[in-house]
């Protein structure tokens, strides 16, 4: 006999609550924000075959439908405190489901998010959480608030998922400790919560590079009215991705996508502040430009002369 939904919710997914009021078993979960604190949420979908491959290894799967939520958390500055998992699953198969379990588990205790709840179905495999953070009232870091005269950074490193997908797909060829680093940007993406805790205050806006960096940066040029420059060749990547030619080097690292890294801007006097919130956070971030009252994205190479080349960001229903 398979599993039925309450058994496999009640194996998998059930765990006594911490800080929530009430957790997974009720007909809602409760919620106690501190306070004088704002509460963050945001809430990702992920379809096979769109977001993952079917073949992805089901701990990897578990660890970034998680992940890809709380680098939203951390875009904002919140720090994460519960999940709901929503889960439509094609049959209960318990391998797959002990991995799936165990990722998610394990970065969620990391970063000490609970699960509070959530759905179960039958279904084609397809995963949505949805995240609650906490913030002191009006720190949130937002896509509106980058000026004139700030400068621009990126956390990490950016490129190398795009770069496993290429391989995946047959367009690139890379093999060995290359390979190898690639997918695990790709599948096993690190959520910045740690250095957006550390940039409440001192960055002017943030946004999670999730669609590609210059379509990403687009929201927060468009949200703020400024422009920006981007000297292209600064833009921070991993050495495999250096190993590329410079043509697929700045196609990923430009519109890659499924990077999860930070793009943040900040007063240039605040500029010795960033590098403590990068230091405390453990994290490398790069100056890669900066912003500009005039509208528009102004590309640079390393010996300042300007680039023609469009990147576009991805989106689901314009994607080929
Ligand atoms: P409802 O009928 O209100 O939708 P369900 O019977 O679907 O409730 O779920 C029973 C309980 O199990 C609820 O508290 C729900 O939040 C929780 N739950 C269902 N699926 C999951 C899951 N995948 N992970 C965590 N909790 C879940
Ligand atoms: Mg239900």
């Amino acid at each position: 006999m398979p599993l039925g939904e309450f058994d496999l919710i009640a194996r998998y997914f059930t765990r006594p609550p911490a800080r929530a009021v009430l957790g997974v078993g009720d007909d809602c979960a409760l919620l106690a924000p501190a306070p004088g604190m704002q509460l963050a949420t945001s809430c990702d979908l992920l379809i096979e075959g769109r977001h993952f491959l079917s073949t992805v290894d089901p701990r990897r799967l578990g660890h970034k439908a998680l992940a890809v939520n709380l680098s939203d958390l951390a875009a904002c500055g919140a720090r994460p405190i519960a999940f709901t998992l929503a889960l439509a699953l094609p049959q209960v198969d318990e391998a797959w489901l002990d991995g799936f379990a165990a990722g998610l588990w394990a970065l969620a205790d990391a970063h000490g998010c609970e699960l509070i709840g959530g759905d179960t179905t039958q279904g084609p495999l397809a995963i949505c959480i949805t995240v609650f953070g906490e913030l002191p009232q009006g720190a949130a870091l937002l896509r509106s608030g980058a000026r004139a005269g700030d400068d621009l950074y990126v956390s990490g490193t950016v490129g190398s998922a795009r770069l496993a997908l290429e391989a995946f797909r047959g367009t690139i060829a890379l093999a060995g400790e290359a390979f190898t680093q690639a997918r695990l940007a790709m599948e096993r993406p690190q959520p910045r919560v740690a250095l957006g805790l550390a940039l409440r205050g001192v960055a002017s806006s943030a946004i999670d590079v999730s669609d590609g960096l210059l379509g990403d940066l687009g929201h927060v040029l468009r949200r703020s009215r400024v422009g920006a420059e981007i000297e292209v060749d600064a833009v921070p990547r991993a050495r495999e991705l250096a190993a590329q030619p410079l043509a697929v080097q700045r196609e990923c690292t430009l519109a890659g996508g499924d990077d999860y890294e930070l793009l943040f801007t900040a007063p240039s006097e605040r500029a010795a502040a960033v590098m403590q919130a990068a230091a405390s956070a453990g994290v490398g971030v790069t100056r890669i430009g900066r912003i500009t009252a005039d509208p528009g994205l102004r590309l640079t190479d390393a010996a300042g002369a300007p680039l023609a080349q469009a990147f576009a960001g991805f989106d689901h229903f314009r994607a080929a």
